[in-house]
């Protein structure tokens, strides 16, 4: 064991008693796309003692330029990412528990998630899901590394609850100001992710096994520019969160159907938990597609879009923004 981390222990911001700590805490990645692979891998190498992996989505070619657990067997196998993440990561290290769930987080489950990990990665693509995080985080005193990339740019922030401002006090609402471009129509160049998401693994390693400095502002950085700035950020007065109003915890922005980062998709959440069996809705649906499916996820194609069902009822449709048509053809074909 000492073997296998040897050259971290020799580091003297982890030492013996660091490793220890890492081996006795719990991380948990929000979000397995480029950061979240990039994360997953380096604190699994690590040794942290359990990593818990959450993803909503199936793996697609246009992943594999930046998402480095990811191969083309996983996307043949319909695997997604989070069980693709978790089967990998098991033949890094088998000393350790990590744990795959394919789900979308929003405000029914985070807290269940969330409740007993020691810190919380941020590997998503929208405020919205961050701006629940940190309700969680603050609420339930867990510290959360937020990351963003996009084109060749990308900015990381620590969020040490009730220590350093929080999340919204920097983005007070989803929709932010103006136009927020996501990877579909920016594009993104792999060295950024790889760069911000290792900025989050050490910043997570330093909250773990708490020693070194935590960034305590926004690092941006643009890898095209050649250019790394450090900003300030001033707690807001205002701030709801910080004065423990969890509006995004509480659901007031709601369930939505939500249109998907760096796809052409939309996701359709089922309007209650449920479980579906994939068989059987592949034998319901035979008069109408040909439908393959795994245990993990069916895929199906009708009126020119490919629809991807999983278990808990979750579809995301492809080819489409349109959320209405989603939402009409889940209705349709896969019932309320
Ligand atoms: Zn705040």
């Amino acid at each position: 064991m000492i073997d296998r981390y040897s050259r971290q222990i020799i580091f003297p911001g982890i030492g013996e008693e660091g490793q220890r700590k890492l081996s006795n805490s719990y991380a948990i990645i929000i979000g397995c796309g480029a950061l979240g692979t990039i994360m997953a891998t380096s604190l699994v190498r690590a040794g942290v003692g359990k990593v818990r992996i959450i993803d909503r989505d199936f793996i697609e070619y246009h992943n594999l330029q930046r998402q480095v657990l990811f191969d083309e067997d996983d996307i043949k196998n319909q695997l997604p990412k989070a069980i693709a993440a978790e089967q990998h990561l098991k033949k890094v290290n088998s000393s350790i528990e990590i744990e795959g769930i394919v789900a979308d987080v929003n405000y029914t489950n985070i807290e269940r998630f969330v409740h007993d990990a020691d810190v919380i990665l941020d590997g998503l693509d929208n405020f919205e899901t961050r701006l629940l995080i940190n309700d969680a985080s603050l609420k339930q005193d867990i510290p959360w590394v937020y990351g963003g990339a996009i084109s060749s740019f990308g900015m990381t922030m620590t969020i040490i609850p009730h220590e350093t401002p929080c999340f919204r006090c920097f983005a007070p609402s989803p929709t932010g100001r103006g136009i927020i471009q996501t990877c579909d129509t920016a594009g993104v160049i792999s060295p950024i992710p790889f760069i911000i998401g290792s900025l989050q693994t050490a910043e997570a390693m330093k909250i773990l096994v708490g020693s070194g400095d935590i960034n305590r502002e926004i690092i941006t950085i643009d890898v095209w520019k050649g250019t790394c700035h450090r900003l300030k950020i001033i707690p807001r007065r205002d701030c709801p969160t910080c004065q423990g109003k969890y509006e995004f915890l509480e659901g007031e922005f709601g369930l939505r159907t939500t249109s998907l980062c760096g796809q052409n998709a939309v996701q359709v959440l089922s309007p209650e938990a449920k479980h579906i069996s994939l068989e059987e809705l592949a034998a319901h649906l035979k008069p109408v597609a040909q439908a393959t499916y795994n245990e993990f996820m069916l895929r199906f194609t009708v009126d020119d879009h490919e629809m991807v069902v999983f278990p808990d009822g979750r579809a995301i449709l492809r080819n489409t923004t349109d959320e209405s048509l989603a939402r009409g053809l889940y209705a349709k074909y896969i019932g309320t």
